[in-house]
């Protein structure tokens, strides 16, 4: 329970803590009411002293990214949202070919540094708006690339504030799934295998799939992006959104995007209300006429 005592503690920690933070900050979505306490952690170690004083005080905790992947409810979050900074946006090239890299690094950052070092594999996350956590727990992925293609390890703290580490092979990765999908694990550290490559042609990649999304994706819009997953092998739900005629249906301020059905964008000050019916409308038409059922790749939150 959140009380005077808890509060204290956390502030004991020296970190900086937000109480009432609208979430709607944090989402690109730009929809949330507010989190009961907000805190950016610096170090490990007060990321696990943070951990055990919340499971003392019995107070939930959820860690964010870059909040690409999310809709928060508008009564906001219960408990504590814990987003990573300080030497978790540091970037290590460990040698020749494999980079260290912290989770609250932005994917662009990390793309960004590999191009500089000549070193490809990630060229297709160039442009998705998330963090190197959000990825690794999201399995994100574009253009035929995947993260689970370049990851070689992950550096995580548990539920009890123990550092551990998944090495590869069980990191049980799958479409928009990884060991850590439904965990309350918290991913530190990433660790990437690329291969060297002329940066010129690593740059003609980039500029490429960026050109790609820009043309096909709503990126001035606020979204989180494709709201439902593919429901199976070639089988696109936008596709089957816009066969549904429902391109561009809105219901209050949110809406099917008008250049790609597979995002609802907040086209007006949309509530985290308004895309849930939505959704749900979506999933009834399309249930309706094509028999298939879409599931979410947007995670749902407080
Ligand atoms: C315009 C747009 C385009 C997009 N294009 C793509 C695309 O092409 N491909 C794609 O796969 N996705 C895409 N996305 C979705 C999104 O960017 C990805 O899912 C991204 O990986 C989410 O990262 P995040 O840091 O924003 O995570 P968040 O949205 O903040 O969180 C997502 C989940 O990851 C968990 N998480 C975050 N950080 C950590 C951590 N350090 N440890 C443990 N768990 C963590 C959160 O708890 C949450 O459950 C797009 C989104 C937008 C808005």
């Amino acid at each position: 329970m959140i009380n005077e005592i808890f509060l204290n503690l956390l502030k004991q920690q020296n970190i900086d803590l937000l109480l009432n933070e609208p979430m709607s900050k944090h989402t690109t979505f730009h929809i949330g009411g507010n989190a009961d306490c907000f805190c950016e952690l610096k170090d490990s170690r007060s990321l696990k002293n943070i951990i055990l004083i919340c499971k003392e005080y019995s107070v939930p905790y959820f860690i964010i990214g870059l909040g690409s992947n999310l809709l928060v409810s508008d009564n906001g979050i219960r408990g504590l949202v814990i987003k990573l900074s300080g030497e978790f946006n540091s970037i290590t090239l460990l040698d020749d070919n494999t980079i260290r890299c912290g989770a609250g690094v932005s994917l662009a950052g990390l793309c960004v540094f590999a191009r500089k070092m000549s070193l490809s594999g990630l060229e297709f996350a160039w442009g998705i708006p998330g963090s190197v956590g959000g990825a690794v727990y999201m399995n994100a992925g574009a253009y035929n690339g995947e993260i689970k293609n370049v990851v070689t390890s992950v550096r995580y703290i548990d539920n009890q504030g123990n550092k551990k580490s998944y090495p590869k092979d069980e990191l049980d990765f799958s479409y928009r799934h990884s060991v850590f999908t439904d965990t309350d694990n918290i991913i530190t550290d990433v660790t990437f295998k690329l291969v060297p490559k002329p940066q010129e042609i690593i740059i003609d990649r980039m500029q490429e799939l960026m050109n790609r999304r820009k043309a096909k994706q709503p990126i001035n819009h606020p979204s989180a992006g494709s709201i439902f997953k593919r429901p199976g092998e070639n089988i696109y739900a936008a596709a089957l959104i816009e066969e549904c005629g429902l391109k561009g249906f809105s219901i209050g301020g949110a809406e099917v995007s008008t250049k790609h059905s597979g995002f609802i964008v907040n086209d007006h000050n949309a509530t985290a209300q308004d895309v849930k019916k939505l959704i749900k409308h979506i999933q009834d038409v399309v249930f309706e006429q094509k028999g298939i059922k879409l599931c979410c790749e947007v995670k749902f939150v407080g």
